[in-house]
């Protein structure tokens, strides 16, 4: 039986990984920041609270991530864990750079110290790439990060690459575009659009208040990405790959996607606060997977309307499968 440890494992990616990895058989051990305390909801809201094992790690201490290492024996390890959000990078940029580029760096120089034959997969990012424009990004498109988290991932991103080729360590980046589920905190766009349109179509007189709604985006399935993950550590060789479903829209394309699943009218209910645009920010962001297509024999399947649906139920029926 395959032992995989997942850093990172209470948040959305992270459940639905292990979920993933345990369909195939795994042992899967996860690691959070404070196991005491955390109460992996994730895990339990996919009923599988009690076939992972929990240890304490925290990514920017050596010691602990080496010890995490050591005690649980993995033959894979996913790196997912570290502050997740472009927003809050900008209020939290030292925060942000520690747990994503020293806490991967700490991963890497952990895995060299151990010198087992373990496979590592880094979790990187779309937002690396900065505007794309119209041409969709694919493995060799340069990086023009444009916010903290951006350059954080970037960093980390070349960490990985530096570390393959010097010493040889089977360590791969998947330069995932933004994927959603009903497991995404409610700071995140979508899952904010989607828990306020069902507040409204039930009456509450709210009013949707949201920053730029032209930016487009390639909006996935987190479900489905997770297996992308997976897939990169079955390979004969370690690679970076992009992963996206290849179809951008804008962000009002999503809200009217929404809206118009609950039967509202999205320009009835949203109003646009100037407030909420970032200092900087992305207005296009494009992807060409076909790399992942051709070498893992992995697909989006999950486009907008699907998204939209899928998680417009999760969130007007909590018990709902996932
Ligand atoms: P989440 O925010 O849901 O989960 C990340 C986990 O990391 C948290 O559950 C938390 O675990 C840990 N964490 C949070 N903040 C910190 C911090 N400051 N320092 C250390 N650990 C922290 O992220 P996702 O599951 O959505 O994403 C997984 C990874 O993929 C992340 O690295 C994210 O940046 C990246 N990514 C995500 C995309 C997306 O669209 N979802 C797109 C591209 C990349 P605990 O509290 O238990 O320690």
């Amino acid at each position: 039986m395959k032992r995989a440890l997942i850093f990172g494992v209470s948040g959305q990616d992270g459940a639905y990984l292990a979920r993933w990895l345990l369909m195939q058989g795994y042992e899967v051990i996860g690691a959070s920041r404070d196991a005491e305390l955390s109460t992996f909801a994730n895990l339990q809201r996919l009923g599988i609270r009690d076939q992972v094992q929990v240890l304490s790690a925290a990514l920017n201490d050596f010691r602990s991530t080496l010890a995490a290492i050591v005690q649980a024996k993995p033959d894979e390890i996913y790196n997912l864990a570290g502050q997740s959000s472009v927003g809050l990078s900008f209020q939290q940029p030292a925060e942000t750079h520690e747990s994503i580029n020293l806490g991967t760096l700490n991963l890497l120089e952990a895995l060299r110290f151990v010198d087992r034959p373990i496979r590592f997969y880094n979790a990187s990012s779309s937002e690396c790439f900065g505007d794309t424009g119209a041409l969709p990004a694919d493995e060799s498109t340069p990086f023009r990060p444009r916010s903290p988290y951006a350059v954080a991932k970037a960093a980390a991103f070349w960490q990985v690459a530096n570390y393959r080729e010097a010493y040889d360590l089977f360590a791969c980046s998947g330069i995932l575009f933004n994927h959603e589920s009903p497991l995404r905190p409610a700071r995140f766009v979508t899952r904010k659009i989607v828990a306020t349109a069902c507040r409204i179509a039930q009456g509450c007189g709210e009013t949707l208040m949201i920053g730029n709604t032209d930016i487009v985006r390639d909006w996935g399935w987190a479900p489905e990405y997770v297996e992308a993950m997976w897939r990169m550590l079955q390979q004969d060789q370690p690679d970076d790959y992009v992963i996206a479903t290849g179809e951008s829209v804008t962000l009002q394309s999503l809200i009217e996607a929404v809206f118009a699943h609950l039967n509202l009218d999205w320009r009835d209910h949203t109003t646009v606060d100037p407030a909420l645009f970032r200092p900087t920010d992305l207005r296009e962001s494009r992807a060409n997977p076909a790399k992942a297509a051709q070498q893992l024999g992995w697909q989006a399947q999950y486009r907008l309307p699907e998204i939209a649906a899928a998680m417009v139920a999760a969130e007007r029926d909590p018990a709902l499968a996932l």
